[in-house]
């Protein structure tokens, strides 16, 4: 062997073991969650709920920090350009495939600015509304809509956003557009519709199962195919005549583009022995969702579904002709 190559093998000896040693530390100090919407709403919860066991699992506290605004393209644009050394993590939902379409001059591309670190959870949507709006039920509440849009609001949180998809789509089937109030995130927009400040809005059952269960909102939908299991009442979209509808957010763990495979490896694991507690899918079956399974809470799982998302949002988003800039 020549000494050049001798040198090189022990070069890379050294960067192997110091990759191992790295991951094998890690993590050493805080890790921050970036949320891309307000505290107190849905994406928001579901960061919170992981993080507690992530942070059991990994012996380090996760934070989570909230970096709301332009529908979570600023938070995930934030991580986007963070430091990939496993110490910032993102916790986004299907915004991640819908704003590539919908900014068409999005400062990062989601398919390359990221690791993938698993699916998180899929969450049901619900049409909600100030709990003194008059119509009684689905069909009434379209008929009611239809007569009123130029006065009626809907709020969502910011375009981008899973509410602002899916009232895109309510808008696009009633053939009517409303007035649209965006907020950084859905937990300030619930405090407007608790208070009666805003009429109505499309959002997770993360965020609304409590308020409606305590009839402080009314609800009138659910954007699944099927009726669920906290809310046997209440009817589906299709079932109310809007069979095109139908919208879950699923939620994703994203690293920056380039954080070592082990690190992501451990998130991975991590994310996976937090879904599997039986406490985590108590409190997400109350919120009207469960985990997701262990097969899709790892890099490939997600990466398959954001590819899958992106092609089928994207034809949906351009015949919506709604884009951001
Ligand atoms: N539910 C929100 C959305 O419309 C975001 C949030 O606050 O979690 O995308």
């Amino acid at each position: 062997m020549t000494l050049t190559k001798t040198l090189a093998g022990l070069a890379a000896g050294t960067l192997l073991s110091t990759t191992a040693a790295f991951a094998q530390a890690y993590p050493e100090r805080q890790i921050t969650m970036v949320v891309p919407f307000s505290a107190g709403g849905p994406t928001d919860t579901v960061g919170r709920l992981i993080a507690e066991r992530m942070s059991a699992d990994l012996g380090q506290q996760i934070i989570v920090e909230n970096v709301g605004g332009a529908g979570g393209t600023l938070g995930a644009g934030q991580v986007a350009g963070a430091e990939a050394d496993g110490y910032t993590i993102l916790l986004h939902h299907i915004g991640m495939a819908t704003s590539p379409t919908l900014y068409r001059n999005l400062a990062f591309n989601p398919l390359e600015a990221f690791e993938y670190v698993g699916l998180v959870t899929e969450v049901p949507m619900t049409i909600v509304a100030r709990k003194d709006l008059e119509p009684t039920d689905f069909p009434g509440l379209v008929a009611y809509v239809k007569e009123n849009a130029d006065t009626i609001t809907m709020a969502n949180a910011g375009i981008g956003a899973a509410s602002h998809l899916c009232g895109m789509l309510f808008m696009q089937a009633l053939d009517a557009p409303i007035v649209t109030v965006p907020y950084k995130g859905t937990g300030p927009a619930m405090t407007e519709l608790l208070g009666g400040q805003i009429d109505l809005m499309c959002d997770q059952t993360t965020n609304t199962t409590e308020q409606i269960k305590g009839g402080t909102i009314k609800a009138y939908a659910v954007t699944t195919p099927a009726r669920l299991a906290v809310f046997p009442d209440l009817p589906t979209v299709s079932e109310g005549g809007m069979p095109g509808m139908e919208v879950s957010v699923w939620h994703g763990l994203y690293a920056p583009k380039g954080t070592p495979a082990d690190v992501v490896e451990r998130l991975s694991a991590s994310l996976q022995s937090a879904l599997a507690d039986p406490g985590i899918a108590e409190k997400l079956g109350e919120l009207g969702t469960a985990p997701s399974p262990a097969a899709d809470a790892t890099p490939a799982g997600l990466k398959a579904k954001l590819e899958a998302e992106i092609a089928r949002w994207k034809p949906v988003i351009e015949t919506a002709g709604v884009y951001a800039d």
